[in-house]
This record gives structure tokens, sequence and C-alpha cells, in this order.
């Protein structure tokens, strides 16, 4: 190669870096992050519904925060959309039965996070006899509509389980004037909150509607990546009815639906650590809770089911299906024709931020949004090796932290050096794992760190 050739390729790589750096500035993206494969290969099939399987598994763990006190024992009769888990603390969410049927038994049992929770087991009758208490909310104010949001069990549906009342409960210190609709779904594979756009769209003009006036914003942007073209015309061509509402073309990249990607990119208003969005004056919810707070204030139907992507190379019928929250997950994987190959792993959720799964006998639950299956060579399995220092995990992350460093720091078990490079500030988010060519368990790594800080502080 000549010295000519050498400088048109730093040229090139100089203009696609001003290219990025204007974008930035643009506040079109966020810094960091990773090119991810899109496999949005769901995307265009139309939900399916999943008939009710011979008995559900429902946790009473199904959100960030303190776990439901089960209100049935074994033995009772249950009906469709029946309270049968409540908590008293603030940050929670009541849980309902998404069944008729009996209870058979009410024990800790294995959650799709790994660990066990009280869990109640309900053999079904196959009637799906609709509770008597199940009947649209009445509020004639924002406090009863918010109680009305929380007993509908709410939580956000995009995959991180907050409670949505909580979310909409605004401290009087603080100002809001702007809601975000979060449409990204940046993560490969799901396609669950696309399906709603393109489903069930005057939901989420509904919902929207609903949180202006709960909020008193006056502006709220619905965010959409680029891979969606049909979405963010379909949404685009409803925003018209009013003035306040705006679709925005977000460029594809991981993680644009975060939080704090979503409302740098947007916005242009960078979240503090540590802060969360109303912090900035934004509130941020995703289009399938929006559209779900629509239909509940029609129906009064509380959660009790939600769409799931089932995909992933070992999966024989990928779908979007409709799923009673609590069917066991091999249930949602034979109703899509089981697996074709051997599976070696399974996810909930996607492959950048999914929990492995070591067992089909847990269930599907409110902030479940795709069940992924692979095969051995889908996988990448191999074993982690000596950190080059080529700095890419520092460069791929959005928050600014330095994974390596972290990662040497666990190894060490020093806790006391962790302090300095703002663990607690991770998403989790799995860029920096993606693009590690040494294969370090960045991710592992930093969630150990947590736990190592968590309990250095004695909390
Ligand atoms: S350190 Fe955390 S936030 Fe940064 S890239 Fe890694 S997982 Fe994402
Ligand atoms: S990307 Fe991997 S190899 Fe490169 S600095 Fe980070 S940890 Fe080390």
């Amino acid at each position: 190669m000549d010295i000519s050739s050498l400088n048109r390729i730093s040229q090139d790589k100089k203009q696609n870096l001003d290219e990025v750096e204007n974008m930035i500035k643009a506040k079109k993206i966020f810094k960091g992050g990773a090119a991810v494969p899109h496999r949005k290969n769901t995307a265009e099939m139309e939900t399916v519904r999943m008939g009710v399987p011979e008995k559900v598994l429902i946790p009473m763990l199904q959100h960030i925060g303190a776990p439901c006190e089960p209100l049935v024992k074994k033995g009772d009769t249950v009906k469709v959309g029946q309270l049968i888990g409540s908590s008293d603390k603030y940050i929670s969410a009541p849980i309902h039965s998404s069944v008729s049927g009996t209870v058979v038994n009410v024990a800790p049992m294995l959650y799709p996070g790994g660990f066990h929770v009280t869990t109640v087991e309900i053999k079904t009758d196959g009637k799906q006899e609709v509770h008597e208490d199940v009947k649209p909310p009445v509020y004639s104010n924002k406090k009863e509509l918010i109680e009305a949001i929380r007993n509908s069990g709410l939580v956000g549906l995009g995959g991180a389980g907050f409670p949505t009342h909580v979310k909409l409960s605004i401290p009087p210190d603080k100002k809001i004037d702007t809601l975000i609709v979060n449409g990204a779904e940046c993560e490969p594979y799901i396609t669950s909150d696309y399906r709603e756009i393109m489903e069930n769209s005057w939901n989420i003009m509904g919902g929207i509607y609903t949180l202006m006036e709960l909020l008193e914003v006056n502006k709220v942007y619905i965010g959409i990546e680029d891979n969606k073209p049909a979405a963010i015309k379909e949404l685009t061509h409803l925003a018209k009815t009013s003035e306040k509402i705006d679709v925005i073309t977000l460029k594809s990249r991981y993680p644009q639906g975060a939080e704090k990607m979503l409302v740098y990119s947007i916005t242009g208003r960078k979240i503090p650590p540590g802060k969360l969005p109303l912090d900035v004056g934004v509130v941020v919810m995703n289009v399938n809770s929006v559209s779900f707070i629509a239909e509940y204030l029609k129906t009064g139907m509380p959660l009790i089911k939600r769409r799931v992507t089932v995909d992933g190379e070992a999966v024989k019928n990928p779908a979007n299906v409709e799923v009673l929250i609590g069917t066991r997950l091999e249930d949602v994987f034979n109703f899509c024709g089981g697996f074709d190959r051997v599976v070696h792993k399974v996810l909930m959720g996607g492959p950048m931020m999914g929990i492995a799964q070591y067992s089909l006998d847990t269930s599907v639950v409110k902030h479940t949004n795709a069940l992924l299956a692979f095969a051995r060579e889908d996988v990448d399995i191999d074993a982690e090796s000596v950190c080059i220092r080529c700095g890419r995990c520092v460069r791929a992350c959005p928050m600014n932290l330095m994974p390596l460093f972290i990662n040497h720091n666990v190894i060490k078990g020093n806790p006391q050096e962790l302090k300095r490079y703002n663990v607690n500030d991770c998403i989790e988010c799995g860029s920096c794992s993606y693009v590690c060519p040494a294969k370090r368990h960045l991710v592992q790594s930093i969630r150990l760190a947590k736990a190592q800080l968590r309990q250095a502080s004695g909390k």
C-alpha cells in the first residue's frame, strides 16, 4: 500500500469521525454504544394469541420494588383479573390472576431471575370467567387516576418493570415539561413494541392524551429508530391530530432505547449520574405501557397478558405471541412448534440485556418482552483472554465508564478502588462486552462490582 492510499484511508476515517461528531452535536445520536445486527425477523408477523395453558405460575414479584404478599391459598378458586397479590409498600405493584381455576400451590419457586420467589400455582379450568371487580375505573382527579393505574398492576413493559404509578407521581419540587414515548426497541430480535405500534396505534394515541393531561406537559415526543419506517409513518400520521406531539426518527444504534440515551438524543438534555429523567423535566414511557393505560381505562382489565417475541435460531416457528402472564416458558416455546435444533441457551429478553434461563419451568412475567433460544453454534462461547488495553470498551460505553478498570478491580477484590469508577452509573447495556476482542466478561464483573460495593457499604 502506498502512502497516498494510507492518507486516503485516514481522510475517510476522519470524515467518518467528523460525521459522528456532527451527529452528536446535532443531538441525533449519543456517544458510544454499539452497531448490533437488528435481526427483527418477526417484525411483519401479526401477533398470535396463545390459548389457556393447563397451569400458570404467577410469581409475587414481577417488578422493581417490594414483593407482594399472596392473598390466596391452596384450594381457593380464582377468576380472571382477580387480585391475588399486593403490598402496602409504595414501590410495588399488585398482581392479578390471568386465568380462572383453582390454586394448587403457594410456595417459593424458581423465578426467571435465577432465585426463588413465592409463587401462586393455578390449575386452569378453561372457562376464563372474569372476576366481578373488573370494571372500568372511575376517577375524577389526577390522584385517583394514578391510584387506578396502580390498581391495574402496570409496570414498565419495555423490560424494566418499574411500577408506573411511582413514575407518574411527580414530586412537588419537580417540574415536568416533556413526555417521551419510547418506541426505539433497539435490542436485536425484539419486535413486541413495533407490533404494538402497527396493531394498536389508536390506543397509543389515547394513552398519550391521558398522560398529557395527567402530567400537564406541552410536548410529547415519540422516539422510533430509523429501522422501523412503517411504525414512523403510522404514528406520524396520527400525531397530526396535535401540534404538541412529534414523532422523532432516531438513528438505529444500541442502546438508543435506554432512558438516558433517549432523553439526550431527543431533547439534548443530559441526565446527571445518579439522577432520573424527571430531574431534567422528562417522563419516559414505553409504547406498550402507554397503550395499556388506554385499554385499561376502557375495560378495567388489569395487566394479565402481554405480547412476547419468541425467536432465536433454535425456535421452529418464531412469532409474536400474546401470552397470559404466568404461562410456563416450555408451553410458550411448544406453542411456537418447539425447537428444531439442540438448544444451548435460552434468554428472557434480548441478546444484549436478557437473562439466561437454566429451566423452562419458569414463567412469563409482566416485563417479559422476549424469549429467545439458540443452538450452540449461534452462541459466542469463546473463553476470556487477557485484556489488550485496546480501549474499545471505554469508547463503547454510553455512560463514560471504564469497564476494563472495573473488571480489573473486581478480579483483585478491591471495593475501595471501585468507588472511583462510578460503577453504579452502569446501565448494564452490554455494549462493552459486545465490542471486547478479548471476550472479557465485563457486564458480569460490573454486576459483581455493584454487589461488592453494596456489601462494603453494609446495605
Ligand atoms: S460499563 Fe455498563 S453502561 Fe458502560 S457499556 Fe458496559 S454495560 Fe454498558
Ligand atoms: S475492550 Fe476488552 S481488551 Fe479492550 S480494553 Fe476493554 S477489556 Fe481490554
